[in-house]
């Protein structure tokens, strides 16, 4: 959650708003082998609260560093002058789509410092906010309409982004996430992640894996895979404006039991399968820009937590190259703005201050469809 500050609208167009802390507390759930619904809640229920407090401390403390819940405000309060209450204009909050005990959690606490405070609340989609990151990550935000890939452990979507409020979803999956695929791919292999390992999260772990595969094991592997028709990774969906993982996780997870389990043999497979996750998303970005070829598209932005994937990157990059769009922006948010965090929810809140209100009977939305903001 996060609180856009000081946002009178003349004050707004003056000044650039400036981020003061961005708390993020990551829940390590490596020894539940990914998200397991009833511990994030437990977990949420207390990580809230914490994050909400030190957010609220850097902030108003002297030296407003980028720590890890958001507070965006206007540069006159970065000269040192602390933040209080009396400073803050509204409070936003992520109110779907997601699990439904984690909004819950987040919109409690927004409300009561909502109702204790006596502020406006905004409630803010949280896949609006992913596309939307550019707008305070960029010097030139991109320009309307533009493509927006949002690529994460909930969602694999293609989207057209016509403006602040209007959104058209050009292809979204049919099964399961990018992100998912990434994870459960990780969790078959035996990967390492979280804990005391270099990464907090399954598919960077599989990423730095399968950046040690050794060449020829993987044309090797590729040529085997090929010829056994039930572990062959599948390029779902091809010619359709659509996303599907779940063949390519069961076929990883056949693939996994049916290889040698030695390090090399595994590297290849996870080079193999981030190759198939990657093209799936390269081939949509492909025939989208066949048929949009009448827009004045100038930028894509990529984001969601699988967009801090450097093979993802490279491959999206020769994708427009090789459709002779050299000049299109490819936009990637800051690493740490890629995965969840309060400050893209903030910033969001400000493009959305419009819809302030006080109204606290609004209730989370596990699902709700982009094209309804
Ligand atoms: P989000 O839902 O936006 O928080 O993103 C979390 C998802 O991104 C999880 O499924 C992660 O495994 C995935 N992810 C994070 N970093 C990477 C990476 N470098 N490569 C592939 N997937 C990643
Ligand atoms: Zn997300």
């Amino acid at each position: 959650m996060a609180w856009p500050a000081g946002v009178h609208s003349a004050a707004i167009s003056q000044a650039r708003p400036r981020l003061l802390s961005n708390v993020v507390l990551r829940q390590d759930h490596s020894a539940t082998g990914g998200i397991h619904p009833y511990h994030a809640a437990i977990w949420h229920g207390s990580n809230v609260p914490q994050a909400v407090g030190q957010a609220l401390q850097i902030a108003a403390g002297p030296s407003h560093g980028w720590g890890a819940s958001s507070i965006l405000m206007p540069t006159k309060y970065m000269d040192g002058q602390s933040l209080s209450p009396k400073d803050i204009d509204a409070i936003a909050v992520t109110r779907g789509p997601g699990m439904m005990a984690s909004l819950s959690n987040g919109m409690v606490a927004a409300k009561t410092l909502a109702s204790v405070w006596n502020k406006p609340l905004i409630y803010v989609h949280h896949m609006a906010a992913h596309a939307l990151t550019p707008f305070f990550t960029e010097e030139s935000p991109p320009a309307f309409p533009f493509l927006t890939l949002l690529v994460s452990g909930g969602h694999t979507m293609l989207v057209l982004a016509e403006s602040v409020q209007k959104y058209q979803i050009l292809a979204t999956t049919s099964d399961d996430s990018i992100g998912d695929a990434f994870d459960k791919a990780a969790r078959d292999m035996g990967i390492p992640w979280g804990g005391n390992t270099a990464h907090s999260n399954p598919g960077a772990a599989l990423e730095a894996f399968a950046a040690a595969a050794d060449i020829t094991t993987v044309q090797e592997l590729k040529e085997h895979l090929r010829k056994q028709k039930n572990i062959a990774l599948p390029s779902a969906m091809r010619g359709q404006l659509a996303f599907s993982y779940s063949g390519l996780k069961a076929t990883v997870t056949r693939a996994v039991q049916a290889l040698p389990s030695d390090v090399k043999t595994r590297r290849a497979l996870a080079h193999l399968f981030q190759e198939a996750a990657v093209a799936q998303i390269s081939e949509k970005l492909r025939l989208v820009l066949q048929r949009t070829l009448d827009l004045p598209i100038k930028d894509v932005v990529c984001s969601g937590g699988v967009a801090s994937n450097s093979f993802l990157r490279q491959h999206l990059r020769d994708t427009l190259d090789a459709a002779g769009k050299e000049g299109t922006r490819l936009l990637f948010p800051p690493l740490e703005f890629c995965t969840d965090n309060a400050a893209m929810i903030a910033h969001t809140g400000l493009l959305f201050y419009e819809q302030r209100t006080h109204d606290l009977s609004i209730q989370p939305v596990a699902k709700w469809n982009l094209e309804d903001l």
